[in-house]
């Protein structure tokens, strides 16, 4: 008898278009949805704020093994899917300037950093009926996740998609700029030496350049609701 899968990981490089995919996935599944690059992210912009840079491999660890990162229901109408709280200060958009962009994946390579993000992660996906979003969540957070998808796209496209998105929140970065730091930031992601970003052996792999949204979501949920009619 067919299964629903209770726990669904899906990881790939930035501006994949994972995030659109998993909300919209959990949004029809009645999952909890949950962004694991927001944490990242969040100990970035603690220690930017902090020490002004990220280079202290000490510190930032000592900061991330304390940090209170909380995501609630978004309480205002600004184009936000959630809130990111760090302790109570309203971090939902200072996570997404280009000196976080810049700084994340530094962060993110620290073991420590990982460690305590890891197992944060795990606890909350481990409950099941979840939708896990990131570059390790099929690999090392998840791996025994029942659906593993690594959406893929080619770089320019997703400097494409993420210059559109940042344009419209009035960040004035050029394509180019926006191309180089996502160049940099998966290479860096995909060479680190703890759960580097790559596919999970059993993930599904899909490339994104030539589908829209739409119909990324409908192949993925035509797997998942095999008898759901849209
Ligand atoms: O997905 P997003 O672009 O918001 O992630 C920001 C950064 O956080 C990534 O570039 C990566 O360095 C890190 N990250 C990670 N592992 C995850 C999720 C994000 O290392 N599971």
């Amino acid at each position: 008898m067919y299964k629903q899968p209770e726990i669904i990981a899906i990881d790939g490089p930035a501006a994949s278009g994972k995030s659109t995919l998993a909300e919209k996935l959990a949004e029809v599944l009645g999952y909890f949805y949950f962004d694991t690059g927001v944490m990242y992210r969040a100990v970035t912009y603690a220690a930017l704020e902090a020490f002004q840079s990220v280079d202290d491999e000490d510190q930032v660890s000592e900061l991330a093994e304390v940090i209170e990162i909380d995501v609630r229901p978004a309480s205002k109408k600004d184009g936000r899917k959630y809130d990111v709280l760090l302790t109570e200060e309203d971090i939902t958009w200072g996570i997404r300037s280009p000196e976080v962009d810049a700084n994340v994946s530094k962060v993110s390579a620290y073991p420590r950093v990982r460690k305590a993000m890891t197992s944060q992660q795990r606890r909350i996906g481990q409950r099941g009926r979840v939708v896990m979003v990131g570059r390790d969540i099929g690999t090392v957070v998840l791996p025994e996740a029942d659906l593993k998808i690594y959406l893929d796209a080619s770089v320019e496209e997703r400097a494409r998609r993420r210059f559109a998105e940042q344009e419209e929140r009035g960040v004035k970065l050029s394509f180019e700029e926006i191309l180089i730091s996502l160049k940099k930031r998966d290479q860096y992601d995909a060479s680190r030496a703890i759960a580097p970003m790559q596919p999970a052996e059993d993930a599904l792999i899909l490339f994104s350049d030539n589908l829209s949204a739409e119909e990324i979501l409908k192949k993925v949920i035509e797997l998942v609701l095999p008898e759901y009619e849209k």
